[in-house]
């Protein structure tokens, strides 16, 4: 059986966004569940459209994502180079060959001649001129002209692009992996440029060959280049090679289904549409999902069913199980809708699923540097309170600050509705009552607390609420006894002893 071999070829014309990244998981994905091979080769044939660090980034990307390439640019392997600008010279007899063979042909056209053509057209009513089997007969072109001055056009080194020698009303069938059979019928397509007058083959033309001695079994990538894929198709017949398999993924969509999703959305809507932060030459800053705190395990997560369903309910997936799970068949046809509360849910699970010695440990460097305790089972002990209440690691210590800082905020709201007049005397005594356990555990604490309650005959409401604001400032978090024990009786009664003079002052002023 023939080895799988799929491939990601990026251009590195800007920052890989969400789509491109997979893309990358897709063929990735498909690869390893098969055993076969996933490839990286830079589609650079676009020199006006070079952007500096884009490579860097796409490289940094996937390796961030632990969808690392097995063979390609930065990895390396036998069928290199696997950068389209260093293969120009293995494209040229490919070329010549195509034009001996009928397929292609040379056009002298200067730009000049083919912008005249366009105005003249759009002069006659005509919108959208093109080069193509009824007009190529009124150009300058190796089929208009005669053979000599052809000749005579070569051998004087004059300029020329070589194009795609479209047949005329011819239906190209291609079978899609996700969307079935498509037929497009030649008259729509125009002569394809597959080479530039600088001797640069086109993006069509370079894809067609890499893929073909690259030994590409499946071509997987998004539903913009479907357009493409006739010409493709053509290519791979006209050169008698095999078609690989194709499979055009679904679009990315804005969260409200209108639209595909664009770089522009991201910080205008408020979410990351980039892997990584991205600085563009012009100093725009587009953020990205790891600055944002995502884990990467979540972000792959979230990707992977922007386009494909396991079949069942099931939505959380390791990379691992993701594999295992993977198919083209789930893969649907129509645009998914992105939905960055739902990005959030999965950052959320996967902080939840960490163990708090992780957590801890990934938190320390959040920490205000005068933080009460950096001890690392303390941190952990937090970690396991507030993970209930984080989506992203940096909420661990926001939420749960008064663990790591002295209270310089009160929550006005909850002193306006549930500090009553009679909360100060019931406040000093539960000073009283906590100051004298004396193994200040959460039970001790939780035991101590409803005895109280009951002495006083007073209810849970009477004393919580106050209890909480003196200790923590908030209103809500997790269990008192627990945040007590991790602060310690003393930090505990001298925060009670200080915030009640506080609180009394300021409920004056609510
Ligand atoms: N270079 C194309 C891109 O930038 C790749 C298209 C393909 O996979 O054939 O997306």
């Amino acid at each position: 059986m023939t080895k799988i071999r799929v491939r990601f070829a990026p251009s590195p014309t800007g920052p890989l966004n969400i789509g491109g990244v997979r893309t990358a998981l897709y063929n990735y994905l498909f690869a390893k569940k098969h055993g076969g091979d996933f490839l990286l080769r830079r589609e650079d044939t676009d020199e006006t459209r070079f952007v500096p660090g884009a490579q860097e980034y796409i490289l940094e990307s996937l390796k961030g994502c632990g969808i690392e390439p097995s063979e390609g640019v930065g990895y390396g392997g036998d069928k290199g180079p696997y950068i389209q600008s260093e293969r120009v010279a293995i494209y040229k007899p490919y070329y010549e060959k195509l034009v001996e063979l009928g397929h292609a042909y040379y056009a002298f056209d200067t730009a000049e001649d083919l912008a005249n053509m366009r105005t003249q057209a759009e002069s006659m009513g005509m919108a959208n001129w093109q080069y193509n089997s009824v007009t190529r007969s009124t150009m300058k072109n190796s089929i208009s002209l005669s053979k000599e001055e052809v000749d005579k056009r070569l051998t004087n080194g004059d300029p020329y692009t070589i194009r795609m020698k479209i047949p005329r009303n011819t239906d190209i069938r291609l079978h899609d992996e996700i969307r079935g059979w498509v037929t497009v019928n030649t008259n729509n397509l125009d002569d394809k440029v597959l080479v530039k007058e600088s001797g640069m083959p086109t993006y069509h033309f370079a894809n067609i060959v890499d893929d073909h001695l690259m030994e590409i079994t499946h071509v997987i990538r998004g539903e913009e280049w479907l357009p493409s894929a006739p010409l493709h198709v053509l290519l791979y017949d006209s050169f008698g090679w095999e078609r690989p398999k194709f499979a055009h993924l679904p679009l990315l969509l804005r969260p409200d289904g209108n639209g595909k999703l664009s770089k522009r959305d991201g910080d205008r809507l408020g979410f990351p549409v980039f892997p990584l932060d991205w600085m563009s030459a012009e100093g725009e800053k587009s953020s990205g999902y790891r600055e944002r705190g995502y884990f990467p395990a979540a972000f792959i997560n979230m990707l992977a069913l922007l386009g494909w369903n396991p079949g069942n309910t099931q939505e959380i997936f390791s990379l691992d199980e993701l594999v295992e799970a993977f198919s083209l068949e789930r893969v649907g046809k129509s645009g998914s809708k992105f939905d960055p509360e739902k990005a959030k849910w999965f950052n959320q699970h996967y902080l939840r699923i960490q163990n708090n010695d992780d957590l801890a440990k990934l938190v320390l460097p959040l920490l205000p540097a005068d933080a009460i305790s950096t001890d690392l089972t303390y941190v952990a002990n937090v970690c396991g309170m507030m993970k209930e209440r984080a989506t992203f690691l940096p909420d661990l210590v926001s939420e749960g600050i008064y663990f790591y800082q002295e209270i310089d905020f009160y929550d006005a709201d909850t002193i306006r509705k549930k500090w009553k007049d009679e909360t100060p005397e019931i406040m000093q005594e539960l000073i009283l009552e906590l100051g004298a356990i004396a193994d200040f555990t959460k039970e001790n604490i939780e035991a101590s607390f409803t005895a109280f309650l009951a002495t006083k005959s007073l209810g849970f409401g009477n004393v919580g609420p106050g209890f909480r604001l003196l200790v923590t400032g908030k209103g809500m978090g997790p269990s008192m006894f627990e945040i007590c024990a991790t602060l310690g009786k003393d930090k505990v009664i001298s925060r009670m002893t200080t915030g009640l003079q506080k609180i009394i002052s300021l409920k004056k002023t609510l």
